[in-house]
């Protein structure tokens, strides 16, 4: 495979090469910008495969930037992580409604960034090609979802759901590791059968948690944000 360039853009020094020593350690090259308007040169000039953006930033600040690749350079497909610390959640939000793909929260372990870096190229990869447009079958290692035949197996066993749950379960396992707003979710499973509400999604999850039993801890609350599905590993 050709080698992918990450963009990490960070203006603190000692996370900037953290970050950058873990991606090359992993094959990756990587470019380097310690504010907006850098950030914006190099996606303009060096087409990156992904960007990591911090949001507190100089000059032109993480959300800045991505409002330009998004809408006024129509960047669709560009993959980006959010890379920003808790305090910032209002931004945060903003942030994965404006287009951004995911969000770690800082600090983050290499293991769980390299991770999000890699799940994020190889979905990416596959929208391209469109393979996953008639993928209705989701499989994430012990949950298999059969969307055609309304099934959910965990480790074999069947799990029983009400549609809204199972929606909720579907969206969630579709992208493992990605971080969904409660306000993507609704706009997700909206126009389905039952009412979706921000307090109706958080009393669903506890009911998905308590069916899905063990498998229920992969259903991960992002503290301030929404929910993400994620088996440990
Ligand atoms: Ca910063």
């Amino acid at each position: 495979m050709q080698e992918k360039t990450i963009l990490i853009v960070e203006d603190e020094p000692d996370i900037q090469e953290l970050i950058r020593y873990h991606l090359e350690k992993e094959g990756f090259a990587t470019v380097k910008a310690s504010d907006g308007r850098q950030a914006l040169d190099i996606i303009e000039h060096n087409n990156p495969d992904l960007v990591l953006l911090d949001l507190m930033l100089p000059v032109i600040s993480g959300l800045d930037v991505l409002k330009t690749i998004r809408f006024a350079w129509g960047l669709s497909a560009l993959p980006v992580i959010i890379v920003s610390a808790r305090t910032d959640e209002i931004d945060v939000i903003t942030g994965l409604e404006l287009g951004a793909d995911n969000y770690l929260p800082k600090p983050f372990s290499p293991k769980v960034l390299v991770a999000n870096v890699k799940a994020l190229l190889r979905r990416s990869a596959t929208r391209q090609s469109g393979e996953d447009m008639e993928n209705r079958h989701i499989s994430v290692g012990e949950l298999e979802i059969d969307e055609d035949r309304h099934e959910i197996f965990w480790k074999d066993n069947p799990i029983l759901l009400t549609a809204y749950e199972f929606s909720l379960l579907s969206l969630l396992a579709s992208s493992p590791g990605r971080v969904f707003t409660r306000n993507q979710i609704i706009s997700s499973i909206k126009g389905e059968d039952y009412p979706v509400t921000e307090r109706s999604i958080d009393v669903q999850i506890a009911s998905l948690r308590r069916k899905m039993g063990e498998g229920g801890s992969a259903i991960k609350t992002v503290w301030g944000i929404g929910y993400s599905y994620q088996e440990s590993t």
